[in-house]
């Protein structure tokens, strides 16, 4: 009898299976993987919010010789730039030597806001023994799980002045933090009856920033009139002040290995760092003869609107200021530009079984996962790249080895998701969504695969090439 039956042979030949990723990769390949997960924990604990991010970006890059671009300055082959957009959203990007009409821009789009608790702008009262910030929560959340966690407070205050002051408290060990209350089980009957969505509501989404009262029987909110002393002290800000903040509540806890193998990490905010990440040291380790760009940007949990949000004209005033630079017509340029969306996917939970179609589903640890398509119901608001478009993205992954899957968010009539895709797209440019498979998606605490991470970094890579 032969070692493998003809039907084996067959259908090894005929079939297709994902991969583990970390089933197929050799040793070296394995280190490479954890060695990278390094730096992208460190990133996570590093940038809890855009500006963070973008901060975070701008120091990466000028450390690799990236220097910053503006509108109207020149630009040359081998130049490596960099384009900070209110300090919330940054691009860096590579000018390449190939044709720029013939060949385009590669561009790789990614978000660095994350769903959050977001301070209101006269936030501070008192009650009850207790200082609490009012909050209007930011993207999609499950509210119930945001209380009973320690939180962290990060943003700028800027005052009339217009001096900015940064604000980050809750991340040294030695720093307090910060909370938001929950009802006990005892008292909690009627709460647990309800529908879970209404369990937590938005404005009782308050966080406990205070307990102290000031030492004057003539004042009436003491425990406030000491917070606001302490902010004063420690910053040099009044109450008014706070109506030009922007303070958001974030998760403390740091990104952690996951599991007695370490194979996963846990996190706040893998959606979308998890791309971001990878697209920034994609763009800032590797030479490529293509002109690449690697955009973070912000307000893509609201629907990428504002200023800093992807539908913001200054992303392709951009692309057009690179053109005129580089003497090319923007519209053939943008013709043969094309653009991996960045962003992540659910991964399928065995726990949930019921909402996902697990074939088409991404698999945990099994790659990166392009979504050719995203929505929901009939397709819904997707940009639904064209099979040509895929099927040369898939010939850069086969060249490159890059291990990858496909993907849809949940089933048809129950998933639902957007992107930035769509955006691009409406530029006349190819666009794919490619992005890595997260557990528990926009809770606290999400879950990735270090395999999925690096595959993802492969693949821009391969992208680049
Ligand atoms: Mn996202
Ligand atoms: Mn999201």
């Amino acid at each position: 009898m032969a070692d493998t039956s003809k039907g084996k042979k067959l259908l090894k030949e005929l079939g297709y299976t994902k991969q583990n990723y970390f089933e197929t990769a050799d040793k070296a390949e394995r280190k490479a993987i954890f060695d990278y997960a390094k730096g992208y924990m460190a990133f996570l604990d590093a940038a809890k919010t855009e500006r963070e991010a973008c901060d975070y970006a701008v120091s990466a890059a000028q450390a690799k010789g990236f220097t910053e671009y503006n509108f109207g300055d020149p630009l040359q082959a081998g130049d490596k730039k960099y384009f900070v957009n209110r300090g919330k959203s940054v691009v860096v990007f590579r000018v390449g030597e190939k044709d720029l009409e013939e060949d385009g821009i590669r561009i790789i789009a990614s978000h660095i806001d994350a769903p959050r608790i977001d301070i209101k702008q006269n936030p501070l009262y008192e009650d009850s023994g207790m200082a609490f910030l009012k909050t209007h929560y930011y993207g999609g959340i499950k509210k119930y799980q945001w209380t009973a966690i320690p939180l962290a407070l990060h943003g700028v205050i800027v005052l009339k002045s217009g001096e900015k002051i940064d604000v980050r408290v809750g991340e040294d060990p030695k720093d307090p933090v910060f909370y938001i209350n929950d009802l006990l089980p005892h008292l909690g009957g009627d709460q647990m009856a309800g529908k879970a969505g209404k369990i937590i509501e938005g404005e009782q989404l308050n966080v406990l920033v205070g307990g102290l009262p000031y030492a004057d029987e003539e004042v009436s909110e003491k425990i406030k009139l000491n917070v606001l002393a302490a902010l004063n002290k420690q910053y040099g800000v009044t109450e008014e002040d706070l109506l030009s903040a922007e303070l958001s509540a974030v998760p403390a806890f740091g990104a952690r290995d996951i599991g007695f193998d370490r194979a996963l990490i846990g996190a706040y905010g893998h959606d979308d760092r998890v791309c971001a990440y990878p697209a920034l040291t994609a763009v800032l380790d590797r030479e490529t003869p293509h002109t690449v760009l690697a955009m973070l940007v912000d307000k893509e949990e609201i629907g990428s609107e504002g200023t800093t949000g992807i539908q913001c004209k200054v992303y392709e005033d951009l692309m057009e200021e690179i053109s005129l630079a580089l003497g090319a017509n923007f519209r053939k340029v943008r013709a043969h530009s094309m653009c991996l969306s960045s962003d992540v996917t659910a991964a399928y939970d065995p726990n949930f079984a019921g909402v996902y179609e697990k074939q088409n589903s991404a698999i945990l640890s099994c790659g990166t996962a392009m979504c050719k398509f995203t929505g929901a119901r009939g397709k819904s608001g997707s940009n639904d790249a064209n099979a040509e478009f895929v099927g040369l993205i898939r010939k850069m992954f086969a060249e490159e080895g890059v291990v990858w899957q496909t993907a849809e968010l949940g089933k048809v009539d129950i998933g639902g998701g957007g992107t930035v895709a769509k955006f691009v797209a409406q530029l006349n440019i190819d666009t794919v969504d490619l992005g890595v498979p997260v557990i528990s998606m926009h809770a606290p605490y999400e879950v990735i695969s270090k395999a999925d991470l690096y595959s993802n970094y492969k693949a821009f890579l391969a992208f680049m090439k």
